[in-house]
């Protein structure tokens, strides 16, 4: 019994020297320990453990004595020597002190485990044996913009009987399914336009970029010369392209040519920006293929049109765009079957909750491998 009670206090002695703090990330696998160390019988860590765990911006102000701790956009300032610690306009005791110590800052575990749970109550929590935090390198799919082509002056693909105009159908989708991803995905939808008005192309991926959009989903419907093409296809940007990609290509970039200033307008979308765009759009190819992929296998499961594949073109409207990036051809106007299909509001709900499956799919495994 002796025996046994001695090697528990050894285990307990060991243990109390090791006692690093797991933080475990939710909704995630990840998790990370943070060094501890004890000085005078209290556990400390150093400061610079919140840079390596949380991702936090530290910095010290040695005049002042104080601390600046930046962890989740908040900021904590830590008076130095002292057991105190500011945040927003309160001042918080935890006992202990802040140790300087050859120009190292330890903390005492105590503030990631009673103080930071009070400050940041739905960032961090303390189990009682971990740390429970926000994943603070949260690069999920968060805002999705969608783009639904043309509008007001340019009315996109149009019937044969020039009745339909792409710009009206596309909208209607475009609206359908953001109501169906705010429902169903916890994510915030950004429309580029919510009318039948006229925006540029370049308007469109910048409305994306400057609101840090995730994705970019752009709709449109084909047209094509022989009245019996059909089918959905789903494009991502790319140089490489085959003719038939070149002339669906030229019919959505005509928008530049037709209603934007002709020539001028034209060389605008090229040079200089033109190479940064397209390198930064080549960071998200893969993505923006796979995003392609889950598209085109839902739609065409759902609505079993001629699977024109997915392809690769180089779209104005993608080109600018600093995030996953495609183009759904829903099908052709100048297909009478898949006109009527197209105008028809059940099957504008179907292309809706096909692209919405598309795009979960894509999201749950985007998500998951952050
Ligand atoms: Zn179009």
């Amino acid at each position: 019994m002796k025996r046994i009670l001695i090697i528990l206090s050894l285990l307990l002695f060991v243990s109390s020297i090791w006692a690093d703090l797991t933080v475990k990330f939710k909704g995630t696998s990840l998790t990370e320990k943070i060094d501890t160390k004890r000085f005078d019988n209290t556990e400390y860590f150093r400061a610079s453990e919140l840079n390596k765990v949380f991702h936090a911006k530290i910095s010290d102000d040695k005049i002042d004595q104080r601390l600046y701790v930046n962890l989740y956009d908040e900021q904590i300032i830590f008076l130095i020597e002292t057991s105190y610690v500011q945040h927003r306009d309160k001042i918080y005791n935890f006992k202990y002190p802040i140790r300087s110590q050859k120009g190292k800052f330890y903390i005492p575990v105590l503030f990631l485990k009673k103080i930071l749970p009070k400050l940041l109550p739905d960032k961090i929590k303390y189990s009682g044996k971990n740390l429970i935090a926000e994943n603070p390198r949260d690069d999920s799919i968060k805002r999705i913009v969608i783009d639904p082509g043309h509008g007001g002056k340019d009315p996109g693909a149009v019937s044969i009987n020039k009745k339909n105009y792409e710009k009206t159908i596309v909208l209607k989708v475009a609206q359908k399914l953001s109501k169906i991803i705010i429902k169903e995905l916890n994510c915030e939808v950004l429309i580029t336009r919510t009318k039948d008005e006229f925006i540029s192309l370049q308007e469109r991926t910048r409305y994306a970029n400057s609101n840090n959009a995730d994705l970019f989903i752009s709709l449109h419907c084909n047209a094509h010369r022989s009245n019996k093409a059909n089918g959905i296809e789903v494009y991502y940007l790319s140089t490489a392209k085959t003719d038939d990609a070149r002339a669906v290509e030229a019919l959505e970039n005509s928008v530049v040519y037709d209603f934007e200033g002709g020539t001028e307008a034209v060389k605008k979308y090229d040079d200089l920006s033109f190479i940064l765009a397209d390198m930064a759009q080549n960071e998200h190819l893969r993505e923006s293929n796979e995003l392609a992929m889950k598209l085109q296998e839902n739609l065409i499961q759902s609505t079993k049109s001629y699977d024109r594949g997915v392809k690769q073109a180089n779209f104005y409207v993608l080109r600018g765009a600093f995030m996953p990036a495609v183009l759904i051809e829903l099908g052709f106007l100048s297909n009478k079957k898949e006109e009527k299909k197209l105008m028809k509001d059940s099957y504008q709900n179907t292309l809706a909750k096909a692209i919405f499956e598309g795009l979960k799919s894509f999201k749950l495994k985007y998500d998951s491998l952050q």
